[in-house]
């Protein structure tokens, strides 16, 4: 049995200034601004270590399709 994997957490819900159009479904919207970063986790619910530095990500408010922000 697997008890230990990753997992990435995101938190935050700012919205973008500007509007953005989502690749996927087209949306022109004003994206949610997010911060993730990835985690070593037991029981796939506590996180432990982090893994990684922190990733910012654009969310699209209708498809919640997240892309990298460059
Ligand atoms: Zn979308």
């Amino acid at each position: 049995m697997l008890i230990i994997g990753t997992k990435v957490f995101f938190w935050g819900s700012e919205t973008t200034t500007e509007l953005l159009r989502c690749g996927t479904c087209g949306t022109q919207a004003q994206f949610i601004q997010r911060t993730g970063m990835r985690f070593l986790v037991f029981f796939f619910i506590i996180p432990t270590i982090p893994l990684s530095g922190k990733m910012h990500v654009l969310e699209c408010p209708q498809c919640k399709t997240r892309y990298a922000r460059k």
